[in-house]
């Protein structure tokens, strides 16, 4: 048998694997992939997470999901798979060869909400394993596979990575965010807004509440000697914040993260800059302006980073901001 989809899946978690947290989906893998696409939003989208070799030992998993009304079967997800398969056979023509395709019905006793499952393997001028499910607690429908060289053997990998998906949080009302070294958790009514910031010594993840004014971001530096050299955190945070610096009125106060020395930041926004700008037409329009400000940042010497969550709300929420600092290990 050329496919593998019906090996068991063993559902262990690796020693060493790393999660990877997008719109509600979390996965572990190997420790050397990372995110390198996404699109959409928690209703319908996608990403990839990949081990960013070279075509040979190329190897990746590509997970999309849309919401789906209604009750899924079997039937369905069966119908679902066929122009999935169509596509690959057309582009194993287009390269003179011939697709194998194959999938089965797949039970996984440790996912009871997921009211149909599919395992499906193909194999043209690449080879895939993946998984296809309707999940009745997300209601999300939700195709993952992963793919490699055809001649590759990765079946082990592929079946670990599937078992360990999941597409929604395990705690109700909180949502995994996980990319390269940065672990957080956010509210589940808090969206992301706009595109992240992914740079090499730099993560930005930004969030809104809602159609809300709220919002919250997650951030994280690396190699935290180089970005203080020898400051305090206040200085650098007040050399750091650019614009939104001169709106704040804030009390400094210590706190702890993760058994570092960390700054609270607890005030409001105000200011001419503000009400002048962006406020006064929320105020128009009969939103309520979010001049609440909280944050926590900390440096941690183990992992060289510092870390900075911040909120702005309509209504005081620093319980909320050191909660998030609670859920974003350092090290
Ligand atoms: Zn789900
Ligand atoms: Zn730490």
């Amino acid at each position: 048998m050329i496919l593998t989809t019906a090996q068991t899946n063993t559902g262990v978690r690796r020693k060493g694997w790393k999660t990877t947290g997008w719109q509600g989906i979390t996965v572990q893998t190997p420790p050397d992939w990372s995110l390198v696409g996404y699109g959409g939003d928690a209703k319908s989208g996608n990403v990839r997470v990949d081990n960013g070799a070279a075509t040979g030992s190329a190897l990746g998993l590509e997970v999309r999901w849309s919401q789906v009304k209604g009750k899924i079967t079997d039937a369905d997800l069966e119908r679902r798979l066929e122009p999935f398969f169509k596509a690959v056979a057309k582009g194993a023509r287009k390269q003179k060869g011939l697709a194998k395709t194959e999938t089965r019905v797949l039970t996984d006793d440790r996912f009871p909400e997921r009211d149909a499952v599919r395992a499906f393997g193909w194999r043209a001028d690449r080879k895939a394993v993946g998984r296809l499910w309707h999940c009745t607690e997300c209601g999300r429908l939700c195709i993952a596979q992963v793919v490699g060289s055809a001649g590759g053997d990765f079946t082990g990998t592929a079946n670990d990575v599937l078992a360990s998906l999941e597409c929604h949080s395990s705690e109700a009302g909180w949502r995994t965010w996980a990319l390269y070294d940065l672990l957080t958790q956010v509210p589940t009514d808090y969206a992301l807004k706009g595109p992240p910031q992914l740079m090499n010594i730099y993560l930005q993840l930004n969030f809104q509440r809602g159609q809300s004014l709220d919002t919250l971001s997650v951030e994280q530096w690396s190699v935290a000697n180089v970005q203080l050299r020898g400051a305090y955190l206040d200085e650098w945070y007040r050399s750091k914040n650019g614009v939104l610096e001169p709106t704040l009125r804030y009390e400094p106060g210590e706190a702890a993260a993760h058994g570092h020395p960390a700054l609270e930041l607890i005030g409001r926004r105000g200011g001419l800059h503000y009400w002048a700008g962006q406020a006064a037409g929320q105020v128009m329009k009969l939103h309520r302006p979010a001049t609440h400000f909280a944050a926590v940042l900390w440096e941690c010497p183990e992992s060289n980073k510092i870390t900075l969550v911040q909120s702005l709300s309509r209504s005081p929420q620093p319980d909320l901001v050191r909660e998030i600092v609670e859920r974003t290990p350092c090290h």
